[in-house]
């Protein structure tokens, strides 16, 4: 048995009602990281997701390395995508129990990092439950400690660019990757894992339907969808 959290980082996109369509249909609740800029473009997308049962957390509102700015920066970077994720959260006529944290590119802050950590706790962002979670990395790093929703498989599918030379076979490829150079094998038995991908309406251009044809064949592989917890 495998068992997965899937994470959907960069909403809101315009094929955004698309992908929550397509959960439904698998009933797969998927944590939501929104940068809050983006979203600005597609509110209705949005709200959408959220009527739909989607759990949608902070994810900056401009989507910078964080190890760049200075601690006031991150924190406004924050708050400002905070207050209209609960506008959205309001619009939509949703109550907001959960406010998970995402930080872009997985840059915790550099020298920051431990004032930031500090700042979620304090500030009432949500972890979600890794207690399951076996890697030894995942403690070493830290992560077990950490706030923020880090991931133990990233399918790396916003790397289908023109001219990348990255394509669906790569992502193929670290699906069956039995020994990856970062994050955990994804299909050996037993694993549970926070995977990552995106709402890019570059890739869907490049790879219409990708979320698709990365879901069915985790589905395939016996992989079980788990709901989004908290600790
Ligand atoms: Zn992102």
């Amino acid at each position: 048995m495998i068992k997965a959290l899937l994470t959907i980082d960069d909403v809101s996109s315009k094929n955004t009602p698309a992908i929550v369509d397509y959960l439904c249909e698998k009933n797969i609740q998927a944590i939501m990281f929104m940068v809050g800029q983006w979203a600005e473009n597609y509110p209705d997308q949005l709200v959408y997701a959220l009527k739909h049962g989607m759990i949608v957390g902070n994810h900056s509102y401009t989507h910078p390395h964080f190890s760049e700015l200075s601690f006031e920066e991150c924190k406004e970077e924050i708050e400002k995508n905070e207050e209209l994720l609960n506008s959205f959260y309001e619009k939509a006529g949703v109550e907001r129990k959960y406010r998970p944290f995402r930080f872009p590119y997985g840059d915790k802050g550099g020298s920051n990092k431990d004032l930031l950590q500090v700042y979620l706790k304090e500030n009432g962002f949500d972890k979600v439950d890794d207690t399951k979670l076996q890697y030894p990395w995942w403690k070493e790093r830290g992560l077990d400690k950490d706030i923020d929703t880090f991931w133990t498989f990233d399918f790396m599918e916003y790397c289908i660019r023109p001219g990348s030379g990255f394509t669906l076979e790569n992502v193929m490829g670290r699906i069956y990757d039995t020994s990856p150079e970062d994050g955990a094998a994804l299909l050996k038995d037993g694993s549970i894992h926070i995977l990552l991908t995106h709402a890019h309406d570059e890739t869907d251009e490049m790879l219409p339907g990708y979320y698709r044809i990365f879901i069915e064949e985790l589905l395939k592989n016996g992989v079980e969808f788990i709901k989004p917890e908290f600790i």
